[in-house]
């Protein structure tokens, strides 16, 4: 491996002061793939008091899992000592991580074989103690010694696999298969946290199928998303391609065509899960009428279990509860704007990579799915500044207060000024609007006596 300057110079400290520095894990894989751009993890025989004492400046980024952060030249590293875990009583933590001098122990922790490369730092040698260099080449994960005992070990590195599969395209070796088909019940001992990060990270990956049919194999997809899972059920009639689970990895294989963002890519795995609870049989044809509405709820239930953040939570659950939105060239200008507060102009280009995505897994959709004409009407509302929000409308809560007084009316009688508005720019004029809002005040003070 061709090792940077810096990073020559970085190792011959660690030398001169009698240690070993080494590259390790996915950034040896990746360079090996001629893959670039990736977060570098170091490791050390030295301790963390050791590497502090060699370097003016350092971060204890993780001190009780030996990593410190140098900053050197410029540049930052995080170095962590080698270390082994041992005795997972839990299928989840360690219960002690204990320092250790050789390179080999450490390398024997770590989940695979591929990501069990070190490159020692001195002199650009690639060490592999496990078979990875094979296991690489003919694009194969394969838990480093004994499957089910590495398992057992940290259920999350079930997940890992399947996550690898889809970043690398590679296929999972047989006794490591089996060894996650029968453990992955245990997958419900990890967070999660921890488990929505490789989940997440699965679906943004190039080959998501490999992961998704692997999650779908080994029972994950079952305890993790049960609702994905239940689709593999609901038959594509001639409209979807297959049945309902492969109509949505089509879809996300779609969305990772199209470079779109990680909520989309969920959005575009989920967007019909609805369809699992809306099902009836109308004596001819099964129909699903509100799955939309349902999965969209569905989906943030989901969201929310995996403890995702409130924001992604919510575009995933807006994107699906927009999907089935059918245009048709008589809505009125009002309508258009409309839709457009009601998505919200910042989702809209997100939920049109949505429907394209839709469309590609799709056999054939009404023409109300082609979003051109749609488009182009949206373009042409927006080009002339409309009113959308409060902020755009020419009367403020102040401006109502001798009206409306200082209580929860304002806000109501502002709303509803807000909809007369974007369905009737004319209005957006103070008099009139105070005008309204007197009306509106009566209307409602009638409403009560
Ligand atoms: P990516 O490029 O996708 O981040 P990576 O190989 O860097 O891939 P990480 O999850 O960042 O993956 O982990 C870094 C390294 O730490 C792995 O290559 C592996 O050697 C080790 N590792 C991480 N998690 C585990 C685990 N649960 N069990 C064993 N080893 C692990
Ligand atoms: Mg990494």
């Amino acid at each position: 491996m061709i090792v940077s300057e810096n990073l020559k110079t970085l190792s011959s400290i660690f030398k001169s002061n009698g240690f070993s520095l080494y590259l390790v894990g996915g950034a040896v894989r990746d360079y090996l793939l001629k893959k670039p751009g990736h977060d570098f993890d170091f490791t050390t025989d030295a301790r963390p008091e050791e590497i502090k004492k060699m370097f003016r400046h350092t971060i204890d980024t993780g001190i009780k899992h030996g990593t410190v952060t140098v900053l050197f030249k410029g540049g930052s590293y995080e170095i962590t000592t080698f270390r082994t875990e041992s005795d997972y009583s839990d299928s989840r933590h360690p219960d002690s991580v204990t320092f250790v001098r050789s390179l080999s122990e450490d390398l024997k922790r770590r989940d695979f074989t591929i990501n069990a490369f070190a490159c020692d730092l001195s002199n650009g040698e690639i060490i592999d103690e496990h078979g990875g260099f094979d296991d690489l080449k003919n694009g194969v994960i394969r838990a480093i010694g004994n499957p089910r005992e590495r398992f057992k070990e940290d259920a999350l590195r079930i997940m890992r696999a399947a996550r690898f599969s889809s970043k690398l395209g590679f296929s999972i070796e047989e006794e490591t298969k089996k060894a996650m088909k029968e453990l992955s019940p245990t997958i419900t001992k990890v967070s999660e946290e921890r488990i929505r990060e490789e989940l997440f990270r699965l679906i943004d990956s190039p080959f998501p199928r490999l992961g998704l049919e692997t999650m779908e194999e080994t029972g994950l997809m079952e305890i993790i998303l049960p609702d994905l899972y239940k689709c593999k059920a609901i038959e594509g009639e001639g409209y979807h391609k297959e049945n309902l689970l492969e109509h949505h990895i089509l879809a996300l294989e779609s969305a990772e065509r199209l470079k779109a963002p990680l909520t989309v890519k969920i959005a575009s795995l989920l967007h019909d899960i609805g369809k699992v609870k809306t099902e009836r049989w109308n004596g001819q044809k099964f129909t699903y009428y509100s799955h939309e509405i349902i999965g969209s709820e569905m989906a943030a239930s989901i969201m929310s279990r995996l403890k995702s953040s409130n924001k992604d939570r919510d575009d995933v659950a807006l994107l699906i509860r927009e999907h089935m939105i059918q245009y048709s060239p008589s809505w009125s200008d009002g309508a258009i704007r409309r839709m457009i507060v009601r998505v919200g102009k910042e989702n809209l280009e997100n939920l049109f990579i949505l429907r394209e995505c839709d469309r590609n897994a799709t056999l054939a959709l009404p023409e109300s799915f082609n979003d051109d004409a749609l488009k182009e009407r949206i373009n042409k509302e927006l080009s002339s500044s409309p009113v959308l929000t409060l902020k755009d409308l020419k009367v403020n809560g102040k401006d109502l207060s001798d009206i409306t007084g200082k209580g929860p009316l304002t806000g109501k009688v502002l709303k509803a000024l807000l909809e007369m508005v974007i369905d009737t720019p004319s209005l957006n004029d103070k008099e009139l609007l105070l005008e309204k809002a007197t009306e509106l005040v009566d209307k409602e003070t009638s409403g009560i006596n």
